[in-house]
């Protein structure tokens, strides 16, 4: 079967779905390679390493997609709506794309796609299991996204990070509070702490607890219900309003009293809850840096602009969706990796054998002979 990676079209990505490197593996599985000229060279990716590596360059991406049995994309057309609209009208009954579709934000796309009768799978929805954790792209992109995310709060704070003692006086370290410890989460802690900052942070789900303390942060305790906050994959469940409410209140006194906060909180399937509101936001000294990773789900704080740095009350506020494309080389090293692993995982003698019963492939697959197939798309679709 022939491989085809085409080169992004949402505006700004820079990652690329293969690297150079993961191209002998999947020639020695039996696949052909192509590689849209240019697809990589953002990611220091050059036509002619993929060249050395084994894959051909297709100038034109009509022929790439006509000459593909299978797409791998970092963006499909679900997690690019605008320019990946045209790729859509390329697609051909049994066509299988891969790649990462924000199934949640238009479950409309996920229907377009089908109507081709194209076979689409998506990265996001690969199984929290030990089998998968190979391609398990949403944490690989989470730990460059909470990497990231100290960088620029620390870039921006006008304090320093670590405590200091100096002939002119002792600088206090300076405090990051971080909401939501997930994958991104636990990463910015460490970060945090190792660039010298003081670090609490909060999870709905307790037992992160210990994960907290391991890194040198302190877990902040709320008088909250919350032991039934996570479900059987490990994620948050979503809570009701009164919980999100007591939360905030809970929450005030401890972002007044730091530097930065970056928020995580996710719930998978829906809008990512509000827990810092502008009230909050006016507690905060001027100068503190607020960074919300949940800003792609809508945002943490009530004052988040996707992709804008909003100065409110003395505090700047950022909503990155793109911190994992700002680090194209690993990310796309990383995404290279965990795409490579789910299509090897179908593969048999250079084809793709789309077995139902295998628990990755039943909860990636979104579409298939003409029909949304995913139980939690079709929800949506509702
Ligand atoms: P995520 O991006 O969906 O959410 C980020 C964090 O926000 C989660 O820890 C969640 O509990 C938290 N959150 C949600 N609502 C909140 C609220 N109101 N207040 C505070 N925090 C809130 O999560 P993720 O990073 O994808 O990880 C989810 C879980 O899956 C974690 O337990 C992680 O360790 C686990 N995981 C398992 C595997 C595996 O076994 N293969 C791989 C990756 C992650």
């Amino acid at each position: 079967m022939i491989l085809a990676v085409p080169k992004e079209t949402y505006p700004g990505e820079r990652r690329v779905a293969l690297v150079p490197s993961a191209v002998p593996p999947l020639i020695k599985a039996g696949f052909t390679v192509l590689v849209e000229q240019d697809a990589g060279t953002a990611a220091s990716c050059l036509d002619t390493d993929f060249k050395d590596k084994g894959a051909e360059i297709v100038p034109s991406r009509s022929d790439l997609f006509a000459r593909a049995d299978v797409i791998l994309q970092v963006r499909s057309p679900g997690a690019n709506p605008e320019a990946g609209a045209a790729d859509i009208a390329m697609l051909r009954e049994g066509q299988i794309v891969i790649g990462l579709t924000e199934p949640f934000t238009d479950p409309a796309i996920s229907k377009a796609v089908a109507e081709t009768g194209a076979v689409l799978f998506s990265m996001e929805l690969i199984p929290r299991i030990t089998r998968a954790q190979s391609m398990d792209a949403l944490s690989s992109m989470a730990t460059l996204a909470g990497y990231q995310a100290v960088l620029l709060a620390a870039g921006n704070l006008p304090k320093m990070f670590p405590m200091m003692m100096t002939a002119a006086g002792t600088i206090a370290p300076a405090k990051v509070f971080i909401v939501g410890v997930g994958v991104a989460g636990l990463m910015a802690i460490a970060q945090a702490r190792k660039l010298g900052a003081v670090v609490e942070a909060y999870d709905v789900r307790p037992a992160v607890k210990e994960q907290v303390q391991s890194l040198g942060a302190k877990f902040v305790e709320m008088e909250l219900e919350a032991d039934d906050a996570e479900d059987k994959g490990g994620y948050a469940k979503a809570m009701d309003e009164d919980f999100y409410r007591k939360q905030r209140e809970l929450m005030t006194r401890v972002v007044a009293a730091n530097d930065v906060v970056i928020t995580t909180a996710a719930i998978p399937g829906r809008a990512a809850p509000i827990l810092v509101t502008e009230e909050m936001v006016k507690g905060m000294a001027p100068g503190s840096v607020i960074v919300d990773l949940a800003a792609v789900g809508g945002g943490n704080c009530e004052l988040t602009r996707p992709d804008e740095v909003v100065e409110a009350h003395g505090v700047k506020i950022f909503g990155p969706t793109d911190l994992p494309s700002q680090m194209c080389i690993d990310a796309s090293r990383m995404y290279a990796k965990n795409i490579s692993a789910l299509l090897l995982n179908m593969a048999e003698d250079g084809r793709v054998d789309i077995d139902k019963d295998d628990e990755v492939v039943a909860g990636t697959m979104v579409t298939r002979d003409g029909k949304v197939v995913h139980p939690m798309i079709l929800e949506k679709l509702e």
